[in-house]
């Protein structure tokens, strides 16, 4: 049966990467992969188009397809629109109305990019962790939150950090899950010392744990965690936790492996249907330059194959396909270094399809 992909480039270079991402995806159609795509606005350009970040079409859209395939969002020209309207609140509007409640975020360092971390090699080479970050909970959803007026006239900002066990239980479960298909070490990673959220995180995870008992559980605070990941990163294999804890621990990740523009994710939802989107920004910097790296995006096109189209050959062709056009020697500016050809958005596009 056709699988439908609602493609979503957003703003900023998320329109450039992207279209190097549907090149991959029309060259393997080509091959009989039976798809069907549609685009639709998200972010400030879903703004601009209706006046909401999320418009109803693009909303009912991600809601009829079978996964997600999204640029970025945001930009200095919404910066100060209303927070309800600014254009991370569609990110947010699409993982919370389609529930895509785990996100994976590989930190893989490609042997040919080893130079390119600021770390020692030694440290970094053959990193291959993943952080299972919880998506639609915590902090960010949490409520009360706003700015208030104390009695003193003094503004007060607040935001509330909570949690079920239910959600802990089954991003709990995911995790483990995924741990058993990988290296069997878990490590959590928690504030359970200050945090009463954390503590109950922490004992939901130890009884999860009883069903997973080929796997080893390990708890680790998160300013110990933000230390060993750049001390030393190779000691975890799969780390689960909580929304804000995962979106920082896993940009220190990214940056382990040297390019922001390397790193896919992927956020799933109870049923294996997900969003698939490059770890990094906007970009506004440098949007509309044809500079920036698309192999995010590209390999973010790899795991939605993987995960929700069931297409693992494929998935593994395009992976490989990055791998060779590195061994050419082919590096858009974020990864460049002497003695490589320094190449453009499109041309790293055009590079893959004809590695693949
Ligand atoms: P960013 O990730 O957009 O950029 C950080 C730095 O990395 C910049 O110097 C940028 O040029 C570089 N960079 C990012 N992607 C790159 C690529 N593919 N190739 C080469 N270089 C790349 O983060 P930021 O600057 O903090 O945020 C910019 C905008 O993006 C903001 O509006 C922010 O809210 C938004 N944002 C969106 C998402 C998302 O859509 N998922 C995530 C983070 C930030």
């Amino acid at each position: 049966m056709t699988k439908k992909i609602a493609v979503l480039p957003g703003d900023g270079i998320g329109p450039e990467i992207i279209a190097e991402a549907v090149k991959v995806l029309e060259h393997l159609r080509t091959d009989g992969l039976d798809i069907e795509m549609n685009e639709a606005p998200v972010g400030g350009a879903g703004y601009e188009a209706s006046g909401k970040p999320l418009p109803d079409d693009t909303l009912a859209l991600a809601k009829a397809s079978d996964a997600i395939l999204l640029g970025a969002v945001g930009g200095y020209q919404w910066e100060s629109l209303d927070i309800s309207v600014r254009p991370e609140k569609g990110l947010l509007g699409l993982r919370a109305e389609l529930e895509l409640f785990s996100n994976l975020r590989p930190a893989i360092l490609y042997k040919q990019l080893a130079d390119a971390s600021t770390l020692k090699p030694e440290v970094v080479s053959g990193l291959d962790i993943l952080i299972v970050r919880e998506l639609t909970g915590g902090i960010y959803f949490g409520q009360p939150r706003g700015i208030r007026i104390l009695e003193n006239g003094e503004k007060q900002g607040f935001n509330t950090l909570v949690y079920s066990e239910s959600e802990i239980e089954r991003i709990g479960r995911s995790a483990f899950d995924i741990a058993m298909k990988r290296g069997k070490k878990l490590c959590s990673v928690d504030k359970a010392n200050v945090l009463e959220c954390t503590e109950l995180w922490r004992e939901v995870m130890e009884r999860v744990s009883k069903d997973y008992p080929e796997v080893e559980l390990s708890h680790m605070y998160v300013d110990n965690a933000a230390m060993q990941l750049v001390r030393a990163p190779k000691q975890f294999d799969v780390m689960v936790t909580t929304n804000m804890f995962g979106d920082i621990l896993s940009d220190c990740a990214a940056m382990l492996t040297g390019s922001i523009g390397m790193l896919p994710s992927a956020s799933l939802d109870a049923n294996g249907k997900g969003m698939y989107e490059p770890i990094h920004g906007s970009a506004p910097d440098i949007a509309g330059k044809n500079v920036a790296n698309p192999l995010a995006t590209i390999l973010s096109v790899a795991m939605m194959l993987r995960y929700s189209l069931n297409e693992i050959a494929m998935a593994d062709r395009i992976e490989k396909a990055v791998e060779n056009v590195l061994d050419q020697g082919l590096r858009t500016a974020d990864i460049d270094s002497e003695g490589m050809q320094k190449v453009s958005t499109s041309e790293m596009g055009d590079a893959v399809v004809s590695a693949l």
